[in-house]
């Protein structure tokens, strides 16, 4: 829709240095558990535009994990730089990380992280409470997400009586309800078969497009990896290489499918 489109460029205006809203400088991270040191990161550039979708594809153990929770800030790098937005994130003191975290950036894990006593609304109006928005707002907010979601009938449901899809839908419209500029999602499919995977990825997909946000998504499907712009492929650490997803090829498929499911 235009008007969301027009105000999500309006609130997102252009970070400061080369345009680039994510970017690994040579990163490296090493976890050191005394006899043993992990080089879970060896050395990573990466750069991500605004409105882009990346994809990052590897086996299990070679580092998706790490990377995605290094550029997050969510933890530290051992050596290396992250500018997110123009900043330099390990130059943040820990109060501004977590703001700078919680006003700009959305997560969706594998497990769907969901309060079992809270409705589908109720967990996803949380993030809007626990931040100063009134009680009225966050609810026609968590209404309006889980409408991105095509969920709206759900929204008096708990967790336990919604299925796995369902309930990832719900986390991801938690992480988008405060409208974050990036979305950072680790094996978000990760509990779903194939055909559910790919209706929730082409939801997420679909509204993070619309809103000209930037994902980076951890998958180890490649159909769920190939919706993306483009896939990063990773191993031991390091990066191999990449390539164009589906959408760079031809017409968005996530976009079209997940209209579709929205009008519905
Ligand atoms: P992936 O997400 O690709 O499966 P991870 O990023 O979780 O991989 O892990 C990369 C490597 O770092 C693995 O060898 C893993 O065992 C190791 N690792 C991850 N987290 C920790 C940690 N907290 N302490 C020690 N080693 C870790
Ligand atoms: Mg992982």
């Amino acid at each position: 829709m235009a008007a969301r489109t027009n105000s999500g460029k309006t609130k997102r205006a252009a970070p400061a240095g080369d345009g680039y809203v994510i970017e690994a400088r040579a990163v490296s991270k090493s976890y050191d558990s005394g006899k043993l040191t992990v080089d879970a990161l060896r050395g990573i550039d990466l750069k991500v535009k605004r409105g882009e979708v990346v994809s990052v594809m590897g086996p299990s153990g070679c580092g998706k994990t790490t990377l995605l929770n290094c550029l997050s800030g969510l933890d530290d790098v051992t050596a290396g730089n992250v500018i997110i937005e123009g900043k330099d994130i390990a130059r943040l003191d820990d109060d501004t990380r977590t703001d700078f975290r919680a006003r700009r950036m959305g997560f969706v894990f594998q497990a769907y992280n969901l309060m079992p006593v809270l409705t589908a609304a109720e967990n996803v109006e949380l993030p809007l409470l626990l931040g100063d928005v009134s009680p009225s707002k966050a609810r026609a907010k968590a209404h309006e997400a889980l409408e991105t979601m095509a969920l709206l009938k759900w929204k008096d449901h708990k967790p336990a009586e919604m299925s796995g899809g369902q309930q990832q839908r719900v986390a991801i419209a938690r992480a988008l309800v405060n409208d974050p500029a990036i979305l950072w999602a680790d094996e978000p499919t990760g509990n779903l078969d194939t055909p559910n995977a790919l209706k929730v990825i082409d939801l997420l997909l679909g509204v993070g497009r619309s809103r000209h946000q930037t994902i980076v998504l951890v998958t180890h499907d490649p159909k769920v990896g190939a919706r993306a712009d483009r896939v990063v492929m990773m191993d031991s650490g390091r990066i191999l290489g990449e390539e164009k997803g589906d959408s760079a090829r031809g017409p968005p498929p996530a976009l079209k499918r997940s209209d579709a499911t929205d009008s519905s």
